[in-house]
């Protein structure tokens, strides 16, 4: 792969919105953020529709302003740009069966992350345009950069091109939103979602990993539980650490460490050659993400993860999270310095 095309406000022409209907499904993290940043943007309220159930969420959006409207059916059937701004897990099941059916057949549909695209779980229309704008932040993030007048990282693809007109309703949707001021990276459903899936199932399961396993090995060589806390992550240090590596560079950082430090991190990393970690990521990508495997399974607990209690598999898994040492220890010594922290 070459360089990526990156779009900025100047190849965005918000003309191509007006008199569109624009319908927000959801109004959670990212609904809120992105509704409100639209609307700065200069579309006029009128045009824009809050489609959420009564609760809270439609109560925030009512106080702020928005037209809501309850019935998904209704709100389908007005819709010339419908955001998918609900959970990924509820998004097959409310757009296929409430949304899907009443959708104008040239709709331009967005989603802001590209897994359930990918997975070919929600249907549309030939005729339609599916698009992706996905942040790389979260809701409070888009919302508050914005209001500064500063943009955000953000990635943009056009899935479907029902009309022929996709991407310019892609740049405008992105830059109505905020997300070309600071440039829009073009990306594909298929590159965000591998890359999500696999820092999800690969590069964080064995940093935890890694962190319980140096824990486990510094206890038994007789650290105590505060100081193993404090210096592992609760003085936040590798916060820090992943902060300077996006100002000053992922190695560049370790500058900022003691000659101690820097000479022990660079010899020792390459002196590991990572092969049969390669092999391992291989594996998760291939046979775990790109098979669909992972996808099924998830698919089929998505409605237990709903439930109360133990039945709920998310739950079960927190449980036996516990079991770790390191979660017991930091446990206790929560508990031991509460009012302190
Ligand atoms: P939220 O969890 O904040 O969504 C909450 C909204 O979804 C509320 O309006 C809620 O309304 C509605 N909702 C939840 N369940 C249902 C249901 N069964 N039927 C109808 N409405 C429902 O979602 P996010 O904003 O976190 O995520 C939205 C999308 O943005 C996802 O695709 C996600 O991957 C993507 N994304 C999220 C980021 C983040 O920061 N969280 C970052 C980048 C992308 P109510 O409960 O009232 O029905």
């Amino acid at each position: 792969m070459g360089q990526a095309k990156i779009y900025y406000d100047s190849d965005a022409d918000l003309g191509v919105l007006s008199n569109k209907k624009i319908v927000f499904l959801g109004f959670g993290n990212q609904g809120s953020a992105q509704a409100q940043n639209l609307r700065d943007s200069g579309i006029p309220n009128d045009q824009i529709l809050i489609a959420n159930r009564v609760d809270s969420y439609a109560e925030t959006a009512k106080a702020k302003g928005f037209h809501v409207e309850h019935d998904f059916a209704t709100a389908a059937e007005v819709a010339d740009v419908l955001f998918i701004l609900i959970p990924d897990q509820v998004q097959p099941r409310v757009f296929n069966e409430q949304f899907s059916p009443k959708l104008k057949s040239n709709a331009t549909i967005v989603v802001a992350s590209g897994y359930n695209v990918f997975f070919n779980l929600l249907k549309f229309q030939p005729g339609q345009d599916v698009v992706m704008v996905a942040p790389r932040m979260i809701g409070s993030s888009v919302r508050s950069l914005h209001e500064k007048g500063r943009g955000f990282p953000c990635f943009v693809s056009v899935e479907q091109n029902g009309t022929g007109k996709g991407l310019d309703a892609a740049l405008a949707l992105s830059c109505a939103i905020g997300a070309t001021k600071q440039g829009a990276i073009a990306s594909s459903v298929r590159e965000e979602t591998v890359m999500d899936l696999m820092a999800e199932q690969a590069l964080w399961p064995n940093i935890i990993m890694m962190f319980r396993e140096a824990f486990n090995v510094l206890k038994d060589a007789g650290c105590s539980d505060e100081a193993l806390c404090y210096e592992m992550w609760m003085s936040k240090e590798p916060a820090e650490i992943f902060e300077r590596a996006a100002d000053d560079g992922f190695v560049a950082q370790l500058k900022h460490h003691s000659t101690v430090s820097q000479y022990g991190q660079l010899s020792g990393s390459l002196k590991l050659e990572g092969g049969a970690m390669r092999e391992h990521f291989k594996d998760i990508l291939y046979n775990q993400i790109l098979s669909g495997k992972f996808c099924e399974a998830f698919s089929q607990i998505e409605d237990d993860l709903d439930k109360e209690g133990d039945t709920n598999p998310l739950n079960e898994l927190y449980k036996r999270s516990e079991e770790m040492e390191l979660v017991k220890a930091e446990k206790r010594v929560r508990a031991r310095l509460a009012g302190l922290l």
